[in-house]
C-alpha cells in the first residue's frame, strides 16, 4: 500500500490523535472532524452544533458518536463542559489558562471570569477543609449589573 501518513494539516491536531491512540482510544476520521470543530469554535459549541458541522463532511455522523468523544474528550481533560442553564451543555476546547463564567438568569447573558477568583477559593478549600475541587470550568449564576438597575424599584421589604 503507497505510504503518506494522514494529514490532518496541523500538527496540533496529530498530536490529539496521538494522545488519543495512547490513552486506547480509536482515532477515526469522524473523531478528528469533531476534534476540529471544537477548535476552531468560537467560544462554547452544543454536542448538536459540533454535529451539525462535522456533518458537512461527514453526513452520516450521529450525536452519539459526537457525545462519546465528546466524553473521551473530557475525560483526557482537553475538553471542558458548561451547564449555563439552557439545558444543553456546552463544550469548549481547553488547551488555554481555564476560566469560568458569569451567567445572568435574567437576560442570559454571559460574562468571562478569570480563573484567580476560583483559584484562590479551591486553594482555600484544599488548605482548610482538605477538599479538592474540580474547578476547570465553572458557571456562576446571578445578576449582571444591568438587571440589577432594572429591578431595583421592584424591592419589597
Ligand atoms: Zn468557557
Ligand atoms: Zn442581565
Amino acid at each position: 500500500m503507497g505510504g503518506g501518513r494522514v494529514d490532518w494539516g496541523s500538527m496540533q491536531d496529530s498530536d490529539v490523535a496521538m494522545m488519543l491512540r495512547r490513552a486506547g482510544h480509536k482515532v477515526t476520521p469522524q473523531r478528528m472532524m469533531i476534534i476540529r470543530a471544537l477548535r476552531t469554535a468560537r467560544g462554547h459549541v452544543t454536542a448538536g452544533q459540533i454535529a451539525d458541522d462535522v456533518r458537512r463532511h461527514f453526513p452520516a455522523v450521529d450525536l452519539s458518536t459526537v457525545y462519546r468523544t465528546l466524553d473521551v474528550l473530557k475525560r483526557m481533560r482537553v475538553v471542558t463542559a458548561i451547564d449555563v442553564g439552557t439545558g444543553d451543555s456546552m463544550f469548549e476546547w481547553s488547551d488555554k489558562e481555564p476560566h469560568h463564567h458569569l451567567v445572568c438568569t435574567s437576560c442570559d447573558s454571559i460574562e468571562n471570569l478569570d480563573h484567580h477568583y476560583l483559584e484562590d477559593m479551591g486553594a482555600r478549600l484544599k488548605a482548610e477543609l482538605g477538599f479538592e475541587p474540580n474547578l476547570d470550568h465553572f458557571a456562576i449564576f446571578g445578576l449582571c449589573r444591568e438587571c440589577q438597575m432594572d429591578g431595583c424599584n421592584g424591592h419589597e421589604a
